[in-house]
């Protein structure tokens, strides 16, 4: 059978889990060898126990936890070619010509050089005596699918990233939470939400909760927005209304590139409404806690259709991503993707925000 290796890079998110035990299964299923490359990258390139074999009973039970417990780092050594020659010798010795990738766009282009250089890379390594020819004649492709871990949604090709559903549960339950204690004492509640080039959070958790106010990054307020707004909270209190919630992305701006900060936000009403006004930066709890159904299935059914993609990989054809599409999980080219969600944060780093949200739109 064939040897897969299955790694988690970059940040975490739920139902990463998922997604790994769907591999291992599937790849059990059709006969495969599966693997575990622990710490992303930076287990490929140390090898030894970082790499190991994956077995049914191992892959149980994770699906609920949230992260990654197979791991995942950042890892300088993999950007230089001595770190993926190293990286491309450990593989070889264990048969592994086949890599799944779960991460976001940094990881997937990685995945994707790798791939290109791997004939350059097992030549060099023939040459200098560190694989065998026998090992050199077994991995002489490597094919690689992707499939995109991300809290912020912000890849482009895909209508969700494993993990969104998840840190919008904690998002509204944050909300929920907050809302009973505002209540009682009339407070506003200003809350930040990740999201520095996307503001897909914050909208949703906007409308998941009835906020009376969002800031996204794509759409900086008009001038004057800080009258309109104190008017309607004004407005709302006025109809018994008993608290106020307003959410702000990370990487919300004004129509001159001012950052809007909830500090802003809050000063903002405390001085000119004079409500009782708090702050809640939610940070790490949107990654925390375990999966949502919705991650789990996504997980599941990506995993399951990565390995399925990888039996169909010829040398020929480019490496794919594994994305949602309507409600089908669907093969699309990762090359392409991840350069337009790179045209994405380019156009958002130039305010061309018209730009930015026709590109993130399906093509
Ligand atoms: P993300 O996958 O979440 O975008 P990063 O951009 O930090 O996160 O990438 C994760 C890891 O992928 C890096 O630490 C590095 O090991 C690898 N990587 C990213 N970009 C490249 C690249 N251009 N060449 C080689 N490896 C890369």
């Amino acid at each position: 059978g064939r040897c897969i290796g299955v790694f988690t890079s970059g940040g975490d998110s739920q139902g990463m889990n998922s997604a790994v035990r769907a591999v291992v299964r599937m790849g059990s299923y059709l006969g495969c060898k599966t693997y575990y490359i622990r710490e992303g990258y930076q287990g490929m390139v140390d090898g030894g126990d970082h790499i190991v074999e994956a077995t049914w009973a191992s892959s149980s039970g994770i699906m609920q936890l949230g992260g990654t417990v197979i791991g995942s780092a950042r890892c300088k050594e993999f950007r230089t070619l001595e770190g993926r020659l190293q990286a491309a010798e450990n593989l070889i010795h264990r048969r592994i010509t086949n890599l799944v990738v779960i991460g976001g766009d940094g990881s997937l282009t990685g995945a994707n050089i790798f791939r290109q250089e791997w004939a350059s890379l097992i030549q060099q390594l023939l040459d200098q005596g560190r694989i065998s020819k026998e090992e050199f004649k077994d991995c002489e492709y490597l094919n690689i699918v992707g499939m995109v871990g991300s809290i912020d949604n912000d890849f482009c090709g895909t209508d969700m990233t494993i993990g969104t559903d998840t840190a919008l549960h904690r998002i509204m339950e944050s909300v929920d939470t907050i809302s009973t204690t505002a209540s009682s004492h009339q407070r506003a509640f200003v809350l930040e939400v990740m999201g520095r080039h996307c503001g897909y959070l914050a909208l949703v958790g906007a409308l998941a909760t009835e906020a009376d106010w969002v800031f996204i990054p794509e759409w900086p307020p008009e001038d004057g927005w800080e009258d309109t707004l104190c008017k309607k909270l004004q407005a709302e209190r006025e109809t018994g209304q008993r608290l106020n919630v307003i959410l702000v992305a990370e990487g919300s701006i004004d129509r001159h590139g001012q950052p809007i900060t909830a500090s802003q936000v809050q000063n903002l009403i405390t001085s000119r409404l004079k409500y009782d006004t708090r702050v809640t930066v939610l940070g790490h709890v949107q990654r925390g806690g375990s999966p949502s159904a919705f991650d789990r299935i996504l997980g599941a059914r990506m995993g399951a259709e990565a390995v399925l993609a990888l039996m169909d990989a010829t040398p020929d054809t480019p490496a794919c991503v594994i994305s949602l599409d309507g409600n089908q999980a669907v093969r699309v080219p990762l090359m392409e993707c991840v350069e337009r969600t790179q045209q994405v944060q380019k156009a958002m780093d130039q305010k061309n925000f018209e730009e930015a949200v026709r590109l993130r739109g399906k093509s």
